[in-house]
């Protein structure tokens, strides 16, 4: 019987050739027009493929079930992978935050070399194709029907990815197929995507990126903070720290389906405590008491900040540094350290680069990727519960489980 894989994004390709390595006739079923369209755009284009953390790092960058994911990840390593790609012709280079990229930066080089391998190795590779139903009988997946009322039989890996980037193929339709076979989904939501806000100022601010601040939100134990960069978009904040703040901030507006924004806080000098920033503002207003104090922040902040911080302390630019009283440069204080914005909502599924939640990992065998509930059915890739920060790590998870899918499903029956 052959291993049928349906959806030939990373987590797909990588089952499909794992199978036919192990010589079992492979199909891919793939709905859009060609494989790996949401693996040729990661990295912005370069694909952050993986990351060479030490495996406790690695884990920790995995807030979606990581514990999950281990015997996958060792059945599949970091360094697994890397040796595949470079068997492909890819040579690999190490960045900052020992994040891994293909030497010639082209995701879309990547894929190339995936599809090449599937066909000469000779897995069949079907585009365009929509899958109606999975075919099963009381305890097993026996095959596939398509819309057309073809029928293919063989065991079944269902690697469908998410619910963001719709476009690229990944619109939650494999999710069904799943769940037909009695499996539960954990409600899917973007994650690592801009967050819209209640105010409007950051729309004169679009495109203005932060370095070195940092931002929290929650309170008590719940604070979390991220430090790093961000930037302001005309709807909202989006950069590496909203991105990985993300994923939790939109799991509490859409639990608690609450309507109230949900505060968070820019600390504009996270280097400088309160005391220590408060003595800088002194020693700056008083170097130049006749000077606009709108001039003299323009060491402290960026330009095109300083009237969005001022009307917010309800100070006007041209004021004289000498009229700021202590009253007064005690609210510029607490603003700098303290900038509100109010979460409304993510910037929209179209720009998430990943989902949390998917089918439920508890019917799921971790060693095997083999369903708990039919038997010659296999899932892999994004479409599980299963997502972690930016950093190469979501590829890695996608390509562990499918490798680990491919393999399962290659031995079955035997
Ligand atoms: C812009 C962007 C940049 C990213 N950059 C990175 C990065 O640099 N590093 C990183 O680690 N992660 C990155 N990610 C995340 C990463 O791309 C995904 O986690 C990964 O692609 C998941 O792989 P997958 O195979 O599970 O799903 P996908 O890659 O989404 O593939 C699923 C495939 O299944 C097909 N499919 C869906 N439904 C059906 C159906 N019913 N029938 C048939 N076929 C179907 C889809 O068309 C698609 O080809 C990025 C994501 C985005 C959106």
């Amino acid at each position: 019987m052959a291993v049928i894989i349906i959806g030939g994004g990373a987590a797909g390709m990588m089952a499909a050739l794992t199978a036919r390595r192990q010589g079992a006739r492979v199909i891919l079923l793939e709905h859009q027009n060609r494989l790996g369209i949401k693996l040729s755009i990661t990295g912005k284009g370069r694909c952050n493929l993986t990351n060479m953390k030490p495996i406790d790092e690695f884990l920790s960058n995995i807030p979606g079930n990581y514990r999950f994911l281990y015997s996958c990840l060792t059945q599949f390593s970091v360094q697994d992978l890397m040796q595949f790609f470079i068997d492909l012709g890819c040579a690999l280079k190490v960045e900052r935050g020992d994040r891994v990229f293909p030497e010639h930066d082209s995701a879309k080089e990547l894929v190339h070399s995936l599809r090449l391998a599937l066909t000469t190795e000779g897995v069949l590779v079907r585009t365009g194709i929509t899958i109606e139903k999975l075919l099963k009988n009381e305890k097993r997946v026996v095959g596939v029907v398509l819309n057309t009322q073809e029928t293919i039989m063989g065991s079944v890996v269902l690697c469908t990815g998410g619910i963001t980037y719709p476009l690229t193929g990944s619109d939650g339709s494999g999710y069904r197929l799943a769940q037909e076979c009695g499996h539960s989904l954990i409600t899917p939501r973007p994650s690592l995507v801009g967050l819209k806000t209640k105010e409007s100022w950051v729309t004169s601010l679009t495109g203005l990126s932060l370095r070195n601040v940092a931002l929290s939100w929650g309170e008590g134990k719940k604070r979390r903070s991220e430090f790093g960069e961000m930037l302001f978009t005309h709807t909202g904040i989006s950069g590496p720290i909203v991105l990985t703040l993300s994923r939790d901030i939109i799991k509490r507006l859409e639990e608690e389906n609450s309507f109230d924004p949900i505060p968070v806080f820019i600390d504009l000098k996270p280097a400088l405590d309160e005391e220590t920033l408060d003595k800088r503002l002194i020693r700056d207003l008083e170097a130049s008491p006749g000077k606009h104090l709108g001039n003299a922040m323009k060491s402290l902040i960026p330009r095109t900040l300083i009237p969005v911080i001022l009307e917010i302390c309800m100070l006007k630019e041209t004021m004289a540094c000498s009229d700021v009283d202590k009253i007064k440069r005690r609210e510029i204080l607490r603003v700098l350290k303290h900038l509100p914005l109010h979460v409304t909502n993510h910037a929209g599924l179209g720009e998430a680069v990943v989902t949390q939640g998917g089918i439920s990992v508890n019917e799921i065998d971790p060693r095997t990727m083999a369903s708990k509930k039919f038997e010659g059915l296999y899932l892999a890739g994004e479409m599980l519960d299963v997502d972690a920060y930016t950093g190469g790590y979501n590829l890695q998870i996608a390509f562990s489980t499918g490798y680990v899918a491919g393999m399962s499903a290659a031995h079955f029956d035997e």
